[in-house]
């Protein structure tokens, strides 16, 4: 395929969307107000599609801190850590998070999806055997692309399904790479970690977790859904990002192997790439001093997604999944989804629509991700506009 016959193809979908009227990637955010509130197409709107699970991205602590980064350690790095050398702040998150998950060590990358992509091609290689869950993120499979790995999806949250793909792989499933995600994000359905575990040891293959949307939310001390599985001392490596509930921009890895360090050498989406700015270091270590000391937030977080379940599941809509704070809504018709998508947002009420090929499901998704930082009557406001939109 040519350049320009690439472009064609790229306008021809860009078209398709604008067609009717439903590109939520050419949205604008006129003017952001707060962690759950935004003017969009001039109306004062609630956010309900933002992944600001505990709704910190506004708290004065954490602008502080980025503020103070900012003036002492200036607006960016330069350069990569291996080539330019490592500020004292990216050396303390890391051992923020050692601390945090009780491991000897942690990586933090310039975002989430380096976090996997670097983690994987750095693991893994040609000749190697990785398993993924169907339903993974787009930075896992690419993660597996880069380190040119043989990988083979497994059935969505199934274990018997990686059981029988291992048991496929013959010899080859000793110290093959299991990848899971804690809680799905287009779905919002968590992993059966233990089951998952149970299997991996079976084989004695690794498991790597991405808790990039449960991290804060799952567990007794927020640590994500390997907490709340007791998995944290026989899972190998845990990914995640702090663009979700940290409320900032960046990614790490934590692991149980001491040998984790031993990354920074050979993987290329760590090495070939800049450090993550002071600022958004500050702030995302800021947030996760929050979920070590204020369990409050996720009470409130869960408080209101039993709120937001509640009220779309009296009103007879199709959930794809038991509460999470990710709850979406599965509209079979595509149409309908789209009338509905741009309706909710003449109610003032944001929403992520989701269409196939990105749903996982094959139906098209609206998807709402809930924040503690809504309020209850923010909470109603959503609720209500399900209601007027599906009338419309
Ligand atoms: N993993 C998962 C499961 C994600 O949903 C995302 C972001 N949507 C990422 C990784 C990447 O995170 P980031 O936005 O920090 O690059």
């Amino acid at each position: 395929m040519s350049i320009t016959e690439r472009f064609a193809e790229l306008e021809n979908t860009r078209r398709s969307l604008a067609e009717v009227n439903a590109d939520p990637g050419s949205l604008i955010i006129e003017r952001i107000l707060s962690a759950t509130e935004a003017i969009i197409k001039g109306r004062r709107t609630v956010l309900a599609g933002t992944n600001n699970y505990l709704g910190l991205t506004f708290e004065a602590g954490g602008i502080e801190a980025a503020s103070l980064a900012l003036h002492e350690q200036g607006s960016g790095t330069t350069g990569s850590r291996m080539a330019n050398g490592s500020f004292a702040s990216h050396i303390a998150l890391e051992q923020a998070f050692a601390e945090f998950y009780g491991y000897p060590g942690a990586m933090i990358f310039s975002t989430g999806y380096q976090a996997n992509l670097g983690v994987l091609a750095g693991l893994v290689r040609a000749g190697d055997k990785v398993l993924i869950d169907a339903h993974s993120h787009a930075s896992i499979y690419d993660g597996c692309k880069l380190s040119g790995a043989e990988f083979f999806p497994f059935r969505h949250n199934d274990p018997d399904d990686l059981h029988k793909r291992l048991r496929r792989l013959g010899a080859a499933a000793k110290g093959a790479l299991v990848v899971a995600e804690g809680l799905y994000s287009m779905l919002g359905d968590t992993a059966p970690l233990a089951e998952v575990m149970a299997v991996v040891d079976d084989y004695a293959a690794y498991l790597m977790v991405d808790e990039a949307h449960s991290l804060g939310i799952y567990g007794e001390h927020g640590l994500g859904v390997c907490e709340a599985a007791g998995i944290l001392d026989r899972v190998d490596f845990i990914t995640g990002t702090f663009s979700k509930s940290l409320g900032s921009l960046g990614g790490f890895c934590v692991s149980r192997h001491e040998q984790l360090n031993l990354l920074r050498y050979g993987s290329r989406p760590y090495i070939f790439t800049a450090s993550a700015s002071p600022s958004t270091i500050a702030s995302a270590h800021w947030a996760l001093q929050q979920i070590k000391t204020r369990p409050q937030l996720r009470e409130r977080l869960w408080a209101n997604v039993d709120r937001l379940y509640q009220g779309l599941l009296k009103m007879g809509y199709h959930l794809s999944a038991a509460p999470s704070p990710v709850i979406s809504i599965r509209v079979e018709v595509l149409t309908e989804a789209l009338s509905m998508w741009n309706a909710l947002l003449e109610y003032g009420v944001y929403v992520n629509l989701v269409l196939p090929p990105a749903s996982p499901d094959g139906a098209p998704l609206l998807r709402c991700s809930v924040s503690a930082a809504h309020t209850f009557e923010q909470i109603d406001t959503i609720v209500s506009a399900f209601a007027a939109a599906r009338e419309s």
